[in-house]
């Protein structure tokens, strides 16, 4: 049976809210930055959508998967609307940016829609939902569209979303796993064009904030518990803040309009009106001490200067782990992609990042069945993913997006089958290596984030094994980004080392895993 409610009676704040988040890290904080704005106004979040007056769907447009998965959520939703029960439906994020008002009246049933770039201006678009019975389908959208390209580095100095970054609240108790890790975005967008990708058309031009908010939101968070920051940007590497250009009517600088390409042929260490990234990495590090671990995705494997490489290593919290996928190993496809590196460039930069820091652990994605990928085409990725030794890789196949260069211009030429056995036989190899990667950690010691309680021991513990000491088995994450776990005796010791960067012995190994021993208790705090 469905809560049903009259919105008559109560106030638009009492109503209870169920928020769930598809796709990458951006997605995820922007929830966490919505969730956080939405309790502060008095509305109260439940972990079931059928308890909930309000549902929201924040949407992720990069693969036709993820696309489908919400559009049925949408579906079911609808049949329940049709049967009585009274509920809100709000669709945020990549969808509606790339879809629009088309979304509104193909389903008629979603209320409002709202775009990465509007966020901030969803509270109004609620409280309007719920205190009018039928908005028009003007007032139910707030999307950029075409605006969110936006022209003149000033243009954004009005940017509201500024704000929302800067008034999060940060509450590792109210997170649901890594409570003291958190993201903090430091730049927006995208300016790389990619022929397959979305992100560009729904998270608009790459807008990059200044280093001074950056600074004091990781300060805040590190006040409120924050062990761990990632820092996030498509081409986190591209960060580039020239001072004095984009100031806000009170003087202080606000974010600004991302260079052009040719700015990343790295500024001079002269050049004192310029933040590059190895800039920030570095300040953020020496002005908070108290942050234990820093890390950054995803990184673009060109404009990534030894600047940053070196920064890495001689800044013992930034970690050592770089996120940078290749997409593919073949010239051609790579070219047809518009990545604008080849195969030889990108072992370059490997090679440099681990001659730099020895021990970096290197992650990537790779897309599967691109039009026209041929067999040939396939092997090259596979002796790249062989050359490279990545810890993972993160393989997707070829999902034609709307909206991009792509799908006008190629033909997605790939039968279904050769992309999932392509898939599949890439996947062993990763696996092969990866393994491999984790094996030569055994033997060895490492620090490692204490995160949570395993998954397993959440399951096992349901059941009551009298005739077993019982141990709870911790899940925690090395500088390199490896899984690790090992074993504790007592509920109290777990709840004392979660969130503490401990020493651990690794004596076994998985594909993904290093299990270990507990040697150093608390590290550090
Ligand atoms: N900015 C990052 C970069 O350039 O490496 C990646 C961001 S994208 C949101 C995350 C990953 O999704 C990409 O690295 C790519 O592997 C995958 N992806 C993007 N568009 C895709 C598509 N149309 N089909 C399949 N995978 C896609
Ligand atoms: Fe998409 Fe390419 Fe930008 Fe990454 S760099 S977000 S893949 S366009």
């Amino acid at each position: 049976m469905f809560q049903m409610s009259n919105p008559i009676e109560r106030q638009p704040t009492e109503r209870t809210i169920y928020l769930e988040t598809f796709g990458c890290q951006m997605n995820e904080l922007d929830s966490e930055l919505v969730q956080g704005q939405l309790v502060s106004l008095g509305y109260t979040f439940c972990r079931s959508r059928t308890d909930a007056d309000v549902v929201l769907f924040n949407t992720c447009s990069v693969r036709e998967q993820a696309e489908n998965k919400v559009l049925s959520r949408i579906g079911e939703l609808s049949v329940e609307k049709s049967e009585g029960r009274t509920v809100v439906i709000g669709m945020l994020g990549c969808l509606p940016e790339r879809e629009g008002n088309r979304l509104l009246r193909k389903y008629p049933q979603i209320d409002f829609i709202c775009g990465p770039s509007e966020l901030d201006r969803l509270p109004t678009l609620l409280q309007n939902t719920l205190v009018t019975e039928k908005l028009s389908t003007a007032e139910r959208a707030a999307l950029q569209g075409n605006r969110s390209r936006r022209s003149a580095a000033l243009s954004a100095a009005d940017d509201n979303l500024e704000l929302l970054d800067l008034s999060r609240v940060f509450d590792p108790d109210f997170r649901q796993s890594s409570g003291r890790s958190a993201y903090v975005r430091i730049t927006r967008g995208c300016n790389k064009f990619c022929t397959y990708c979305v992100v560009p058309n729904t998270r608009g031009a790459e807008v990059h904030r200044p280093p001074d908010s950056i600074i004091e939101e990781c300060k805040k968070l590190v006040e409120s518990g924050a062990v761990e920051i990632t820092l996030l940007g498509q081409t986190v590497n591209h960060y580039c803040y020239t001072h004095g250009v984009a100031l806000g009517e009170n003087g202080q600088e606000v974010p600004q309009i991302g260079p052009g390409l040719t700015a990343f042929k790295k500024p001079t260490d002269t050049d004192q009106t310029v933040t590059t990234f190895a800039n920030l990495l570095q300040r953020i590090h020496d002005e908070i001490p108290n942050l234990l671990r820093l890390r950054f995705v995803t990184s673009y494997p060109i404009d990534f200067g030894d600047d940053i490489l070196e920064v890495m290593r001689d800044c013992p919290r930034i970690c050592n782990y770089l996120h940078v996928p290749a997409q593919s190993g073949s010239n051609r496809i790579l070219k047809k992609m518009n990545r604008g590196y080849t195969v030889e460039e990108y072992l370059e930069f490997i090679d440099r990042a681990r001659k730099i820091i020895p021990d970096v652990e290197i992650a990537g994605d790779i897309i599967i069945g691109f039009c026209s990928e041929s067999e040939e085409d396939y092997e090259a990725t596979r002796e790249l993913i062989t050359k490279v030794r990545f810890k993972n890789n993160f393989v997707f196949h070829y999902s034609p997006r709307p909206g991009t260069v792509a799908i006008n211009r190629f033909e997605d030429d790939v039968p279904r089958e050769v992309k999932k056995r392509r898939l599949n036989a890439l996947l062993d190899l990763g696996a092969k290596i990866s393994a491999q990667v984790h094996q030569s950690y055994e033997g060895r010691e490492v620090d490692v984030f204490v995160e949570k309680v395993s998954p397993q021991s959440v399951k096992q513990r349901g059941i009551e094994l009298k005739w077993e000491e019982k141990k709870i088995q911790l899940s925690g994450r090395t500088s390199g980004d490896l899984i690790c776990v090992f074993d504790v005796n007592s509920e109290a010791k777990a709840k004392k080392l979660l969130g503490t960067i401990v020493q651990i012995e690794i004596t076994g190994s998985a594909p993904l895993l290093l299990k270990g021993v507990l040697t150093t208790t608390i590290l550090s705090k």
